[in-house]
């Protein structure tokens, strides 16, 4: 997901009490937690004319505990028709968004269960991204599609809606009118003609998925394909865009060998990659990422951070498939932790700008993520409410791995332990403890204080220094939230920086240098300064 505006400078308000919808979305309380998805079908068909959407989806799960009631999830303005487990009509109660479904008898531990959820109705067109969108493209043809992060997948379609729990693997049947062509998640299977003027195509997830990434775009889509190596790579965009997207779609191919030389092999290769034109921004939809940027470097034909190196790609390719690695790969097991998706592939921008022009070049794109920092809030949220983090986890997150860089100081250690990090990790639910934890193992050192100030304070740290010129010397110290704060940093001169390992304690080192001369390396460090 990508921010469409200019961060606002007015003061954030505070959260407000989470309510119970909050609750029910976003905690992973007894009934999510008694089972473990393994797999569904969501089997849909989609009526352009009357604007509906009918069909089931049958679920998978294995039990963690024994139990009698399990929650899914379905907005509460589309229909519940039936949930049979075989040929029992199971009990439900609806709550707002959530369905808690009844076993006439215990689920027993470790066992294995399957029940099919008939629904139907008119899902809404709201939020940022659309929803769920019976639109036309600009012939007046049907352009239908969906994009629920945030607002959740619930919105169209019935599944356990929180980030925490995946299936192994899935399949996604979509019936359409025969004219139109539904591109979804995962390897295409088939497309059957159901002989009442409507086609069914069948995609197949090999790999995990969240649910917020299953997509279909159904649309009078042109489709061309090219490879790299042997990895499948599919284009869809309508035929007036065909010779543009010919064109831009091109950089996918650079874009995924600069993120495989930095991270291992593209983590979906049994499923290709897919990359869809939409009428919205874009989305990092699993294997199937939508593209909206107008066919045009930068995003939305702005130069996006400003100095002259955004107009050299096409942001929504380079961010949104980014994605592939640190969000879908690697997925936040509670939304509070989202900046693992969002810092994460605001950093690969980064990385790719270093991949192709160089390292001053990505020092130059990272810090111009500077502007539109806030400092108002920190970027972890309350777990299990679905709080969404401030837009801070981008850039102040992006900043904060490149901080992280500069504390390792060594780029043939820091590219090897980012490697690691997304191999340990891919496929994989996890909180920032994880990462945390996995940092401090592989580099045996605490990095716990470090990650604590840039993601759960609001501040940054401010590196005070006092001169005593007289003396020829420097007093020096952290001032930071966190009380075991201590990051070395790089000061001095530009061309000769030397290293200074500050904590929250005063310290005296001599200097040659008086105060306006004595530099901090605040290209390297996101830090505050202050001197007097
Ligand atoms: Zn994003």
């Amino acid at each position: 997901m990508v921010y469409g505006q200019t961060p606002q400078r007015t003061p954030l308000p505070q959260p407000a009490a989470p309510t119970r919808a909050d609750i029910l979305r976003g905690e992973y309380g007894r009934y999510r937690a008694n089972n473990d998805l393994l797999f569904y079908h969501l089997d849909v068909r989609v009526d352009p004319e009357k604007k509906v959407i009918a069909g089931k989806n049958t679920i998978r799960f294995k039990m963690l505990t024994d139990d009698t009631r399990i929650q899914l999830d379905l907005f509460a303005n589309l229909n519940v028709d039936k949930i049979l487990m075989a040929s029992t009509t199971l009990q439900y109660e609806r709550e707002l968004g959530a369905v808690f479904v009844d076993f006439p008898e215990t689920l027993k531990t470790g066992r294995t269960y399957s029940i099919d959820f008939y629904y139907s109705g008119t899902p809404q067109t709201i939020s940022r991204f659309g929803g769920f969108t019976f639109g036309k493209d600009p012939a007046g043809r049907p352009w239908i599609y969906t994009a629920c992060e945030g607002i959740g997948a619930s919105l169209w379609w019935p599944n356990k809606d929180q980030w925490r729990d995946e299936v192994e693997n899935m399949q996604l049947s979509v019936s359409i009118p025969n004219d139109l062509v539904d591109v979804s998640n995962g390897k295409f299977v088939r497309k059957t003609d159901l002989g009442d003027g409507y086609t069914r195509w069948d995609w197949m997830i090999h790999y995990p998925i969240n649910n917020y990434d299953v997509s279909l775009n159904i649309g009078k889509y042109e489709h061309f394909a090219d490879k790299l190596g042997d990895l499948p790579l599919d284009f869809y965009a309508l035929p007036e865009d065909l010779e543009k997207a010919r064109k831009q779609f091109a950089q996918a191919k650079g874009m995924i060998e600069a993120y495989q030389h930095y991270f291992g092999e593209y983590p979906f290769k049994k499923d290709g990659y897919k990359l869809i034109e939409v009428p919205y921004s874009g989305m990092e939809h699993q294997t199937a990422v939508t593209y909206g940027n107008h066919f045009a470097n930068g995003y939305l034909e702005r130069d996006w951070t400003g100095v002259g190196i955004s107009p050299r790609f096409d942001f929504i390719i380079i961010h949104e498939s980014g994605h592939e690695w640190f969000g879908n790969a690697i997925t936040a097991a509670d939304v509070s932790d989202m900046w693992i998706h969002e810092g994460w592939t605001t950093y690969l921008e980064c990385l790719y700008v270093e991949y192709r022009w160089g390292k001053e070049d990505g020092l130059k794109y990272t810090n111009a993520y500077k502007s539109k920092v806030r400092n108002q809030q920190p970027i972890i949220t309350q777990r299990g409410v679905n709080r969404e983090p401030p837009q801070d986890m981008y850039f102040k997150g992006a900043l904060f791995l490149n901080t992280l860089r500069s504390v390792i100081n060594d780029d043939k250690r820091w590219f090897a332990l980012i490697h690691d990090v997304f191999q340990h990790f891919k496929y994989r639910n996890i909180m920032t403890e994880d990462m945390v934890a996995y940092f401090n193992q592989k580099t045996g050192m605490n990095l716990t204080p470090i990650f604590d100030q840039y993601l759960r304070h609001a501040a940054l740290p401010v590196l005070e220094l006092k001169f005593d010129e007289a003396a020829g010397t420097v007093h020096y110290r952290w001032k930071a939230d966190e009380p075991g704060f201590a990051m070395p940093i790089k000061v001095g001169a530009k061309d000769n920086w030397q290293i200074l390992q500050p904590t929250a304690e005063w310290k005296t080192m001599k200097t040659p240098l008086q105060q306006d001369e004595f530099a901090v390396a605040t290209d390297l460090y996101f830090v505050n300064v202050s001197k007097e």
